[in-house]
């Protein structure tokens, strides 16, 4: 093919011609001038422009061969306008032989380009990132060759690389350097709380520095070698994850389909005969890849571009052997920038995150729950921001609205920081009353206690005041591992939480799993529904041999201490009555083997389906206690699933037919003489807590840090009065008992 390797040829020496230029000194706007002559020169064409972002919405002509020298820097275009604007918005290439006849055609006076009729425009693009629009028009009519497009989509994979490096920075607006702009994100809240800190990329991006090559075969080679490099690795990765969890899987089988891709292969190898380095002809593919995730509606299609991409970035570092490892050191005040983290490597940063900022991620995903267990705000759906944002930056992230202003204004900072003041005073506040109980104006005391789920919460036990701890989640630890931990490991771990405690009260909740919670390790079979799936207690009287193993670690870490322990998401009465048999079978076991057993055990069921309220009597007299897992309990209410994103805050806790349901629980337990507390997160939130308080929850469990503020609260009310408010609200007819609350609280001039 003697015209295909001219032609690779010519495009191998217009490449180096840029390089020369990136090379030479000089300012950015000379650079640009010349490599638009260059352009013009090698495509043959009359015209080649480059058209810059000034902001992201609008387009501005900054060098342009061919066309009126006047216009540069005063032609402006916004995204969609014109067929520059159709580029722009679309990330994808127009070639038409008659551009005055195309679709969105505008003509623009100035720039003298009517007698044009050819246009070639390709996409100034990095990863997602859209820079500008590269354009080569000339006057006969003809479209483009394939290979042209080729060729110019190539050159501007470079010009990408040389913007992202800096070599066209300039006084104008449009020249101004990448990456410095304020950018504000709006994404969902994950975990409640504010932060300022300076950005740490779990996965810094890889730089690449060599962008065009001068021997392709040498190039070719580099590729296939880390290309085998990669299907080894991939393979490895498969072999270790046996046949395990579907999902995982699934991407890794999607990993070793891309690796042995011919397709992929072929496009990279011939960006190398372009002229392209072998990192450069990877990433090149990467970005196409990303702008066609961005177009791409299918979720499944989406999530295997996203598979591709995860590969290129391998891929890459095997090629420029940048590992995670960049030599750059952590700021002193983190906020970890991730696309996605799992909760094992989130813990391995532990508490020095000030904040935690993730692309994707749900409010119920693996990270969500340790960031929650660690008290780091976090938000998620912040799109994009791995691309905006660089190591170092300076980021503040407001957990509470699930906002994050990234290299923010004096005037967003100062704003941002007077609201930390506030909360710190606040703080200050709840430790004036920490020794102090939480009693009433009307002489009601309410216990609070804490969830916890990591041997790092207990130190919160003693620094927030909470009475015990109402749940501990025992999932997290078989979370976090790869493999079942063993019983004699989760001994010593539930031990040293009891030594902790110091006495203090721990509710070890038994393995909650299933539904969101998913061990990497086990395999599960796909359900329709998981949340209303094999989950919890389910999985437990199921596989009874985990359980038993956990009620013997339980056992044998309380020695001879009291100890207490729950079952998670009981639907009736049977299921405790068998969860218990488990747990008198195996201290009947223990004792049998001489070993010390716990002379008080408390057993209780959390309640969290509608089912168990209406639970025959013998439940509740049988029962030691009942904590309501309000986040499953009002999912089911309210047939409304706590993850999903459009329905979940849909309804109100202080609904009133929640809290009448609520009620006629507390009423069941009073009468039978059990004890009841409520350990989801509307314990935590200072006005639903003071409203279960008042229709006679005397027990919570909640985050540490929401006790302090709960508990101020709780001193300064009268619980008989609020009581009184809520019933009107209800015989007036309202729908949720909030607004009046509201009022009430403020009329007594009570701070929320
Ligand atoms: C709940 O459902 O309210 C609860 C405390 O359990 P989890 O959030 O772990 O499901
Ligand atoms: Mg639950």
């Amino acid at each position: 093919m003697p015209e295909r390797s001219d032609s690779e040829s010519e495009s191998r020496k217009l490449l180096r011609r840029l390089r020369d230029t990136l090379a030479e000194a000089g300012k950015g706007q000379e650079r640009l001038d010349r490599i638009t002559h260059i352009i013009a020169d090698s495509m043959r064409t009359e015209v080649c422009s480059i058209y810059l972002f000034r902001d992201p919405e609008t387009l501005e002509l900054c060098a342009t061969e061919g066309l009126k020298a006047e216009a540069v820097h005063k032609t402006r275009m916004r995204v969609g306008e014109g067929l520059v604007g159709r580029v722009a918005r679309e990330q994808r290439s127009i070639n038409t032989g008659n551009a005055p006849a195309e679709k969105g055609f505008r003509y623009m006076p100035e720039t003298g380009e009517e007698i044009y009729s050819s246009f070639l425009g390709v996409p100034i693009q990095r990863l997602g990132e859209r820079l500008g629009v590269l354009v080569v028009q000339s006057k006969i009519a003809r479209q483009f060759s394939d290979d042209e497009v080729y060729a110019l989509e190539v050159v501007a994979m470079v010009l990408a690389e040389m913007t992202e490096l800096g070599a066209f920075v300039g006084d104008d607006p449009s020249m101004a350097a990448l990456h410095q702009r304020p950018v504000m994100f709006r994404g969902s809240v994950g975990q409640e709380g504010v932060a300022a800190g300076h950005v740490w990329l779990h996965e810094p991006r890889v730089v690449i520095t060599n962008l065009v090559a001068d021997d392709p075969d040498v190039e070719r080679d580099r590729l296939r070698q880390a290309v085998d490099q990669l299907r080894v690795s991939v393979d490895d990765m498969l072999t270790v994850a046996g046949s395990g969890d579907s999902e995982q899987m699934e991407v890794l089988e999607a990993y070793r389909m891309f690796a042995n891709s011919r397709g992929w292969m072929r496009r990279m190898e011939e960006d190398i005969d372009r002229g392209l380095s072998a990192e450069a002809a990877v990433e090149k593919e990467q970005s196409a890849a990303r702008a066609r995730m961005e177009t791409v509606p299918d979720p499944y299609l989406r999530e295997r571009l996203q598979d591709l991409d995860d590969l290129s970035n391998r891929l890459l570092r095997i090629l420029t052997g940048q590992g995670a490892e960049t030599g750059a050191s952590m700021p002193l005040d983190p906020i970890l920038i991730a696309r996605n983290i799992g909760p094992g490597e989130l813990l391995a940063y532990g508490r020095k995150l000030k904040g935690i900022v993730l692309e994707e991620g749900s409010v119920g995903s693996h990270a969500a729950i340790v960031a929650r267990a660690l008290a780091i705000p976090l938000v998620i759906h912040a799109e994009r921001i791995t691309t905006e944002a660089l190591n170092g930056d300076h980021v503040m992230v407001d957990g509470e609205q699930g906002i994050v202003h990234l290299r923010p204004e004096d005037s967003v900072a100062s704003a941002f920081r007077d609201k930390m003041a506030m909360q710190a005073k606040a703080l200050q506040r709840y430790v004036s009353i920490r020794k102090k109980p939480a009693l009433t104006l009307d002489g009601q005391t309410v216990a609070l206690h804490m969830n916890a789920g990591l041997m790092a919460d207990l130190p919160s036990l003693e620094s927030s005041g909470a009475e015990g701890v109402g749940l501990f989640r025992t999932e997290l630890q078989f979370l976090i591992r790869s493999q079942v931990p063993r019983r004699a490991e989760l001994a010593a771990l539930y031990s040293k939480v009891l030594d902790s405690a110091g006495g203090k009260r721990v509710a070890f909740r038994t393995l909650d799993i299933g539904s969101d919670k998913v061990l990497p390790y086990m395999k599960r079979e796909e359900e329709p529904n998981p949340a209303l799936g094999w989950r919890a207690i389910r999985v437990g009287l199921d596989k009874s041999g985990v359980m038993r193993m956990q009620l013997q670690a339980l056992i044998r870490a309380a020695g001879e201490r009291p100890l207490t322990i729950m079952f998670p998401f009981v639907a009736e009465a049977s299921e405790f009555f068998e969860a218990r048999g488990h747990l008198d079978h195996v201290m009947k076991q223990e004792r049998k083997l001489g070993r010390p057993v716990p002379d008080k055990v408390e057993v209780g069921a959390m309640l969290e389906t509608p089912s168990l309220a209406f639970a025959q009597d013998s439940f509740f007299d049988a029962v030691d206690f009942i904590s309501i897992g309000g986040n499953d309990l009002k999912q089911f209410f309210f047939a409304a699933d706590r993850e999903n994103e459009r329905v979940r805050r849909r309804y109100d806790t202080l609904n009133i037919s929640f809290l009448h349901f609520l009620e006629t629980i507390v009423k069941r337990c009073d009468a039978a003489g059990t004890s009841l507390s409520f350990c989801g997160e509307d314990a935590g939130r200072p006005i639903e807590a003071l409203c279960l308080a008042a229709i006679g929850f005397r027990m919570m469990s909640m985050r540490p840090a929401s006790i302090g503020p709960v508990k101020h609260l709780l001193r300064k009310v009268d619980l008989t009065e609020l009581r009184g408010v809520i019933d009107d609200a209800a015989r007036s007819g309202r729908a949720s008992a909030r607004s009046s609350v509201i009022e009430y609280l403020s009329k007594g001039g009570w701070a929320l």
